[in-house]
C-alpha cells in the first residue's frame, strides 16, 4: 500500500479578512491509504499479500497481519481497496484540496510508499489511451484550468526532482543544483532558479508533463539513481 497525504494552509500573508475560514478542508493533514491490486507477477508467484493485510474501508482501518493469531490495526481518513478507480481517489483526495486553492490557501498533495506501490500510477497517469486512467496532477489541473479566467489569471508549472540534497529542474536539465532560498522573517521557502512554464491548456500541460518525465528518466539513469530514492515535486 501506499499513503495519500493532503493538506491545505492558509497563504502566510493574506490577512484582508476574506479568506474562508470554513474551508472544505480542515488545516490538518489527511492521511489516505490506497491498497493496489496485485500485479500479474504477484499473482503467479501467489504471494500472500492479500494475507497480511486486510482493509476494513467502512471503519477507515487496515489491518496488518503479524502471525496467525496477531495483528495491528491502522486508522485513516480514507481507506481506498483495490477496486477503487482513478476518478475516485482524486475526487476523495485531492479535489478538496484543488477547491481549497481556488479559495486562496496554498495545498499540497502528496504520495508516500515503497517502489511499485503505486504512487506514480496515482499521481502521474495521463490516461492517453485510456481517459479513465488520468491520475492526480491531471485531474488537478483540469479543474484548475476550469476555473481560470484567462483574461485574469494565470497558470504556471515547475516540475522538480529532489535527489539526496539537490534540486534538479526537470524543465530544463542543465539546471541541477536549484538553490532553495528562505525569507528569514516570514519563512516562506522560494526556488528563483526554478523555471517556470505558462500553462494555457490542458494539452499545453500533458506535454509539459511529459517532457519532465523523459527528464527524469534520463537524470535517474546518468545518475544512476534508483527512482525510489528521488522525489519528484510538480508545482
Ligand atoms: P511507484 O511509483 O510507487 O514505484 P508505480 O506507480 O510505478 O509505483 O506502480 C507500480 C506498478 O503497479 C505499475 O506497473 C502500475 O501500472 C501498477 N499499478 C499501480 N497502482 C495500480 C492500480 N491502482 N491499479 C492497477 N495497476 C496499478
Ligand atoms: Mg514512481
Amino acid at each position: 500500500g501506499q499513503q495519500l497525504s493532503a493538506g491545505s494552509s492558509k497563504p502566510r500573508r493574506s490577512s484582508n479578512g476574506s479568506a474562508r475560514q470554513d474551508s472544505a478542508v480542515s488545516g490538518r493533514v489527511r492521511v489516505a491509504v490506497r491498497l493496489r491490486p496485485r500485479n500479474a507477477e504477484e499473482i503467479e508467484a501467489d504471494s500472500d499479500l492479500a494475507d497480511c493485510v486486510e482493509l476494513q474501508p467502512e471503519l477507515r482501518r487496515l489491518k496488518l497481519r503479524k502471525n496467525n493469531w496477531d495483528f495491528d490495526t491502522y486508522e485513516f481518513d480514507e481507506v481506498l481497496t483495490e477496486s477503487a478507480s482513478q476518478k475516485r481517489v482524486y475526487e476523495i483526495v485531492a479535489k478538496p484540496v484543488v477547491e481549497s486553492v481556488l479559495d486562496g490557501y496554498n495545498g499540497t498533495v502528496m504520495a508516500y510508499g515503497q517502489t511499485g506501490t503505486g504512487k506514480t500510477y496515482t499521481l502521474g497517469r495521463l490516461g492517453e489511451d485510456d481517459a479513465s486512467d488520468r491520475g492526480i496532477m491531471l485531474r488537478a489541473m483540469e479543474d484548475i484550468l476550469a476555473e481560470v479566467s484567462s483574461e485574469n489569471d494565470s497558470v504556471s508549472v515547475s516540475y522538480l526532482q529532489v535527489y539526496m540534497e539537490t534540486i534538479q529542474d526537470l524543465l530544463n536539465p542543465a539546471n541541477d543544483h536549484i538553490s532553495i532560498v528562505e525569507d528569514p522573517k516570514s519563512g516562506d521557502v522560494f526556488l528563483p532558479d526554478a523555471t517556470l512554464v505558462e500553462i494555457w491548456d490542458r494539452k499545453g500541460f500533458m506535454e509539459l508533463v511529459k517532457f519532465g518525465e523523459a527528464n527524469r528518466f534520463a537524470a535517474n539513469n546518468k545518475l544512476n539513481t534508483e527512482s525510489s530514492r528521488s522525489h519528484a515535486i510538480l508545482m
